[in-house]
């Protein structure tokens, strides 16, 4: 594997809903694509918070957005969606490319213009930086909608790319 492609374009120490969206549309991004699971939402809750759903109607203004999950549950992901009124895929299977390059084809843009935020390096960023999207490793949300510091999984991710000799922080 090669090892810059485990390494995000941009790691801001940030939840979905502090992200300044300003600095996207400031390099010519044009559509998000967004991971669900941990980063809109914990694994444990059907609702969204407020907090997410203000982030994605701003972030609704500029760009074009579709949720890419790797969740196998349809109902799920589109009572999410339904949420936000967006487009989604569940059970993407990232980091293979199939339903990114999907999404990145119906949205007829180049690879630079999509943006892929998750709170994954293994899938969101992997999958990302293998089709040449700009890749965003966020820090995933807490049980009540708060930023969550990076959880153990995203350290124990960031060891093993670490270890594969790639720095990502
Ligand atoms: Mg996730």
């Amino acid at each position: 594997m090669r090892q810059k492609l485990l390494k995000p374009n941009w790691e801001p120490g940030l939840s979905i809903p502090h992200l300044p969206i300003e600095r996207l549309l400031s390099i010519g991004i044009k559509a998000l694509v967004l991971d669900v699971d941990g980063t809109l939402i914990t694994r444990h809750e059907i609702i969204l918070h407020n907090s997410v759903i203000n982030w994605v109607k701003d972030a609704q203004k500029d760009f074009s957005l579709h949720l890419l999950s790797n969740n196998p549950s349809k109902k799920r992901i589109e009572s999410i969606a339904k949420q936000l009124n967006i487009n989604f895929t569940y059970r993407a299977a990232k980091p293979t490319k199939g339903a990114l390059r999907k999404v990145q084809h119906n949205l007829q843009l180049d690879p630079r213009q999509i943006a892929i935020l998750g709170d994954r390096i293994f899938t969101d960023v992997l999958v990302g930086n293998r089709l040449g999207l700009y890749t965003v490793l966020i820090w995933p949300l807490g049980p009540s909608g708060e930023p969550c510091k990076r959880n153990t999984t995203q350290l124990l991710e960031h060891r093993i790319a670490r270890l594969l000799g790639t720095s990502t922080s």
